[in-house]
């Protein structure tokens, strides 16, 4: 768990930002009393349960195939890369609603450390210069506050020692994706973003925290190439594999 300890710290940092932290740390996975040093958010077996995923496509996260990607070979993604922490399913769809949640800060900070640690090579080789969560519409986030894309995006951009930047906003309200059928998902996002303002230039990573069809990420590409970024690149949570929510 020593490796994680500058990680932790980083993503620790800001998540208990004006929480009362009493000790002794515990999990934030499981509850569970900690007994690693270094500030870690989450004990050793909720890291392994959160961590244990496969290989994955490096264009567009599917589970690796022995020869080649079918699901490229159907569809080119408008980004440039994508890394995936893990499938939608069991301990890591638990963690992603509760960091959905107005009270999950702590999940969220959990999840950002374990996906950039997962990725740290990758994440650099790309070299992005700004970390820019998907955005959600703000009468959506007068309801439920801050957002879990939000919160991913401020841990990971944490994690990288990159700035955490809100450069796209979503220009009308969309229909929830997971309660669409799979095949209306990409109209109901086509067009729903814009950029604030021009990024000429620039390498972007966006975080969410789910992905399926991948039809959000796509139109924020999109919104991102429109306006002038260079790259972009997508760092998520959990991948609906067999698809579900996104
Ligand atoms: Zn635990
Ligand atoms: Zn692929």
């Amino acid at each position: 768990m020593a490796r994680f300890g500058r990680l932790w710290a980083a993503a620790a940092g800001w998540a208990s930002a004006g929480l009362d932290l009493v000790l002794p740390p515990r999990c934030t996975m499981c509850g569970d009393e900690l007994q690693s040093s270094g500030d870690p958010l989450a004990c050793d077996a909720c890291v392994m349960a959160l961590s244990r995923d496969g290989d994955r496509c490096g264009a567009c996260g599917a589970p690796a195939a022995v020869t080649g990607c079918p699901a490229c070979r159907r569809q080119r993604r408008r980004w440039d890369g994508i890394v995936v922490l893990g499938s939608y399913a069991d301990e890591l769809r638990s963690a992603v609603l509760r960091a959905k949640r107005p009270a999950g800060s702590a999940v969220a900070a959990t999840l950002a450390t374990l996906l950039v640690h997962r990725h740290r090579s990758t994440l650099a080789a790309w070299m992005p210069e700004a970390v820019v969560p998907v955005p959600m519409h703000w009468l959506r986030r007068i309801g439920r506050g801050a957002s879990a894309a939000d919160e991913l995006a401020r841990g990971v951009a944490a994690g990288l020692g990159l700035p955490c930047r809100r450069l796209l906003r979503r220009s009308r309200a969309t229909v929830m994706q997971n309660t669409l059928p799979v095949g209306d998902r990409r109209r109901n996002v086509r067009g729903a973003f814009r950029s604030r303002g021009r990024l000429a230039g620039l390498r972007i990573l966006l975080v969410d925290d789910v992905t399926t069809t991948g039809s959000t990420l796509e139109a924020c590409a999109e919104a991102a190439v429109s306006a002038g970024a260079a790259a972009v690149y997508a760092a998520v949570v959990a991948r609906a594999d067999a698809a579900g929510s996104d």
